[in-house]
């Protein structure tokens, strides 16, 4: 048996998306199939890229605190903004103040849509959002904000939780930010290798893993361990041929936004009638987790592999409805989705910060988890006629709207 664990090791170093070690991972994933005599593609895609001349915060025209400007938020210029400083709570707090001009602080990461209509509204001076845990000693500050957030209007900048507690606390007459943050193009690649059947070629199903990370994490559980685990599905099937045809995809630019992945449905939109099934692997092997399948397809569908789990004694927690990985690209392009993950307790293993470690996978749990899924899909390939249905239901269509902020849940 192949050693895939060994692939979470080789991958265990921070791979930002567009970075220079994003394509170091993408070349060591290229090269373990090139071994393997696989014929393998590369295709690349543009994303904005994290660059920014000096940030800073000043208050009393002294510099305050580390500031990390957000990518794609506004410039403040080189001179900077001045203005009063507030701090808003929440979605009323910054209904109710006056803040023309002001800079401000709100004490989380991701804000609310409402949130900054408001504030483009009310035509503010600048934003400080906050990062880390407030006991942490040393807080390091990623420039990638939600995906869903358009900070196009006013600059933006992320400080460390405990800097937003210092300024509350010390509450300035007036501050003074400096956020420069520059447009660049970068390059991500998404790695698709494929294997032909020996009996139905013209179905497919593909296998999907994220294998960049956010910054200042190594990523060996979100998601090293999701890239070693769809090896370990190619090398099953490497060695006990498909009767259906299977594509194996790793993606770049997962974690701003499952981008690599969007990419390729717009561009191989028309191959998707093929696919009858993606299965996808985002955060699976750690020592101290329940292993769950989050199913983006009929009912049946989770069912079964709930009577799978039953029959082969395999805990599994399966779940009907939207996993935020690169399987819900394609649900919401009509291909049945699911995603196989080990979910950690909290306090357990981390993931997009520093404690992101190796330390916290264990190869028992990896193993385990493999031989489940290597299961189902060797069912799902061997089935006379392919069992799930190429149709999102309803209620999943609903849920990738909301997902999508396309339509907003209704209350109540
Ligand atoms: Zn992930």
């Amino acid at each position: 048996m192949k050693d895939n664990f060994n692939l979470i090791e080789k991958l265990y170093f921070e791979r930002i998306c567009g970075s220079e070690e994003e394509h170091k991972a993408r070349d060591i994933i290229v090269n373990e199939l090139q071994v393997r005599g696989l014929k393998v593609e590369k295709e690349a895609f543009t994303i904005d890229g994290a660059k920014s001349k000096k940030s800073q915060l000043l208050v009393d025209g002294k510099e305050f605190c580390q500031v990390v400007s957000a990518v794609n938020s506004a410039s403040t210029g080189g001179e900077g903004v001045e203005g009063g400083f507030a701090y808003i709570t929440s979605y009323m707090d910054a209904f109710l103040q006056e803040l023309k001009g002001k800079i401000c602080l709100y004490h989380r990461r991701y804000i609310d849509e409402n949130i900054i209509k408001i504030l483009t509204e009310k035509q503010i001076g600048g934003l400080l959002l906050c990062s880390g845990k407030i006991d942490d000693d040393e807080t390091e500050i990623s420039p990638f904000g939600s995906k869903h957030n358009d900070f196009s209007k006013f600059p933006v900048v992320f400080i460390a939780i405990k800097d937003g507690d210092r300024l509350v606390k010390q509450m300035p007459q007036l501050v003074k930010l400096i956020s420069q943050p520059e447009r660049s193009e970068a390059k991500s690649y998404n790695i698709i290798t494929k294997l032909t059947g020996s009996e139905r070629p013209e179905e497919e199903i593909v296998f999907t893993a994220h294998y960049d990370s956010v910054p200042f994490s190594k990523g060996s559980y979100d998601n090293a361990s999701g890239c070693a685990m769809i090896m370990k599905i190619l090398d099953y099937f490497l060695d006990n041929r498909p009767k259906r045809s299977m594509r194996f995809i790793w993606f770049g630019s997962e974690e701003i936004g499952l981008v690599g992945s969007n990419k390729y449905v717009e561009k191989h939109e028309n191959e998707l009638s093929r696919i009858r099934l993606c299965v996808n692997v985002d955060m699976i092997g750690v020592t101290l987790g329940t292993f769950c399948a989050e199913i983006t397809a009929e009912k049946e569908l989770v069912n079964y592999v709930k009577y799978l789990g039953y029959e082969k004694g395999v805990a599994i927690e399966t779940s009907q409805t939207i996993y935020s990985s690169d399987g819900t690209s394609f649900a919401d392009k009509g291909v049945p989705a699911i995603s196989f993950l080990n979910r950690s307790p909290i306090g357990g293993a981390q993931i997009h910060c520093r404690y992101d470690k190796i330390e916290n996978l264990s190869r028992d749990s990896f193993e385990k988890s493999g031989k489940f899924i290597c299961e189902f899909v060797k069912r799902m390939d061997e089935s006379v006629a392919f069992p799930v249905s190429k149709v999102i239901p309803q209620n999943m269509l609903d849920e990738l709207d909301y997902y999508y902020r396309r339509k907003k849940r209704p209350q109540n």
